[in-house]
């Protein structure tokens, strides 16, 4: 492999965490993904500078270790929504059921166990997230 194609390095998960939570606890909340992402990096380059973090695998990191809260600000989208996996932290979306007057039940919605993002018949998009240590 020639030199000139590894130029980043991916930082493992502990290496995140811990940038994560120094960075959370010195702000206290941060409401942008992008901004959050920015200062994480800076903080991991002190140890690597190729470091690379795309923002989708901070927020699953910041999710899914526990680190942080995570406001999740939606907006309503006319699709309807098909997904089965949730757009906030990748894990399996349950549906949201309702009893109907005739003794059954009708799905009006979706809702992720793990993060707590939710959806009706038509999809709420997530537009901006706002971090908070937990
Ligand atoms: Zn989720």
């Amino acid at each position: 492999m020639m030199a000139s194609e590894r130029k980043y390095r991916i930082p493992g998960e502990d290496i995140v965490v811990d940038a994560l939570t120094k960075v959370l606890k010195e702000a206290g909340a941060i409401n942008s993904q992008r901004l959050l992402r920015e200062i994480v990096l800076n903080e991991i380059r002190k140890i690597d500078p190729s470091f690379r973090l795309s923002e989708k695998r901070l927020r699953m990191i910041a999710i899914n270790s526990g680190v942080a809260n995570v406001d999740i600000h939606c907006r309503e989208s006319e699709k309807r929504a098909k997904m089965s996996r949730c757009p906030v932290c990748g894990s399996k979306l349950y549906p949201v059921k309702n009893k109907t007057i005739f003794g059954g039940t009708v799905t009006v919605g979706k809702e992720c166990r793990v993060c707590g993002y939710w959806t009706g018949i038509k999809t709420r998009m997530p537009m901006r997230y706002v971090f908070t240590p937990k």
